[in-house]
């Protein structure tokens, strides 16, 4: 590393957006004759997954009241496809099952996905979705559902196995990847434009920086001298918000529930599809039938092999903090403060009991090991991809981003001058000038 002092791209980040902008970017430059992998580092102050990527529960899905936001998933989702075995992925498909709160929305997502030719099936009414789940699952009990987006494409992929097979697609252009340097800051020039990397191993010039740093999307924003608080224009009445801080930490609840994988077999013998369900039906303990709530409650889950059992989660909550002082290293299962507790495994094991009665009574499987993590929110919750300075591509995904393995190519063609309408609601602009996504009655963030 000591003799790396220049590199025409560097990029911040080996998680799912440094690595596959890596390998996009290596491919794109060569298809347009600008260069090659050699031309590009990705710097890393730990290691390959070492972020949110190496964590997340790896769900795919274009299940987005957005429509900005289901036509950039329908993007990612052809990527994945691309090449299943590299990534590590798995086509079971998704399932959005909701209750009448969100039958609206669903169904609007439903109409949205038939129009850009997203193969999916929406069941509505109490009595055909109970039927449709029924042919799936013999057990299946969830009460009070009133309609069944089902997702053919989409499914999850094993986090760091899927890393690692961009990791060795980018490598194999020639990109080089360096653990264990930690960006300190960015040097300018009067013009604002960054001249080099300042890292604790010494400076590294470059001409094009891009930064993919996940849950340090505040520390990097900073270190870019960008500003603490924005203002947002209210696009019904024009009225402009000051002061609204730009980075909220939000903390995810996922776990595991160890139990053979195969447990969640169909009825017909195959790998189920991903199974998300939103419900306003009260949840009472699978231990000692107590309510645990009467509110809209939500959760996710899949069997994974790679987790050892029944992965999955439920609705984040905001960490109530200014993001100054949350703390994100150690991150992830490290983190003292941001692991899962036991309020999380009684509701997420209730919830899969309420779900399917195969669950019930294993409370005592859940496998008590520390899991989640916290992610960095921009402020309405979705996505901020942009250039600053000239020549610095931010990528942070406000958590919404492992599935969104395509925007990294779509950076890198952006970078090589091939700009793409998928980006353009995404970037910062949209704040001030009123242009925001529309916002569902999901109880998640990222819906
Ligand atoms: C528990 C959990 C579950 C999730 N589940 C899903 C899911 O099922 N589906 C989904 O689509 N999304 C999911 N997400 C969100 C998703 O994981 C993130 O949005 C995505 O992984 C972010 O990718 P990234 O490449 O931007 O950042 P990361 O993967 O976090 O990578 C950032 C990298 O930057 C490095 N870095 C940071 N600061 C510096 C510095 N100063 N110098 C050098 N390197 C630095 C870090 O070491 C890290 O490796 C989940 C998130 C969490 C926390």
């Amino acid at each position: 590393m000591s003799t790396i002092k220049q590199s025409p791209y560097i990029i911040v980040g080996a998680g799912i957006h440094g690595l596959s902008t890596a390998y996009h970017l290596a491919q794109t430059l060569k298809a347009c004759g600008k260069g090659t992998g050699k031309d590009i580092i990705v710097i890393d102050k730990s290691e390959i997954g070492s972020g949110a990527s190496g964590i997340a529960c790896g769900v795919i899905r274009n299940n987005y009241f957005q429509p900005a936001m289901r036509e950039l998933m329908a993007h990612s989702v052809a990527v994945w496809e691309t090449d299943p075995e590299a990534f590590s992925y798995h086509p079971v498909g998704y399932m959005q099952i909701s209750c009448e709160s969100m039958h609206e929305d669903v169904a609007s997502i439903y109409n949205q996905q038939k129009a850009i030719d997203y193969k999916s099936t929406f069941i509505e009414g109490h009595r055909d979705c109970n039927n449709y789940m029924l042919n799936i699952f013999h057990d299946w009990q969830a009460q009070g559902i009133t309609s069944v987006l089902h997702e053919e494409s989409g499914g999850y992929a094993n986090n760091k196995k899927s890393l690692q097979g961009l990791a060795t697609k980018a490598e194999f252009e020639g990109v080089r990847i360096i653990s264990g340097v930690t960006v300190t800051g960015f040097s300018r020039d009067n013009h604002g434009t960054i001249k080099s990397v300042e890292t604790d191993v010494g400076d590294i010039h470059c001409d094009y920086v891009v930064v993919a740093p996940g849950p340090w999307a505040k520390q990097m924003w900073d270190m870019l001298e960008m500003p603490d608080t924005i203002s947002i224009k209210n696009p019904d009445t024009g009225i402009i918000s000051q002061d609204i801080p730009m980075w909220v930490y939000w903390s995810l609840q996922e776990g595991t529930l160890g139990v053979d994988p195969k447990l969640q077999q169909t009825n017909d013998g195959k790998m189920p599809p991903v199974i998300h369900v939103d419900t306003d039906e009260p949840l009472y303990s699978d231990a000692d039938g107590s309510l645990i709530t009467d509110k809209m409650w939500g959760i996710y889950y899949k069997p994974d092999f790679n987790f050892g059992g029944i992965q999955g989660g439920a609705a984040p909550f905001i960490v109530d903090k200014k993001a100054d002082s949350v703390a994100v290293d150690p991150y992830g299962p490290e983190s003292p403060e941001f692991i899962v507790g036991n309020d999380f495994s009684t509701m997420w094991v209730s919830a899969l009991a309420h779900c399917q009665k195969r669950f019930s009574g294993t409370m005592a499987q859940y496998k008590n090991e520390p899991s989640g993590g916290i992610g960095a929110f921009t402020p309405d919750s979705f996505p901020v991809f942009d250039v600053f300075h000239d020549n610095c591509y931010m990528i942070a995904d406000s958590n919404h981003g492992y599935k969104m393995i395509g925007v990294g190519k779509l950076v890198a063609e952006d970078i090589c001058g091939q700009s793409s309408s998928l980006l353009q609601p995404f970037r910062f602009s949209r704040y001030i000038q009123g242009r925001l996504h529309p916002v569902s009655n999901s109880p998640f963030p990222w819906s």
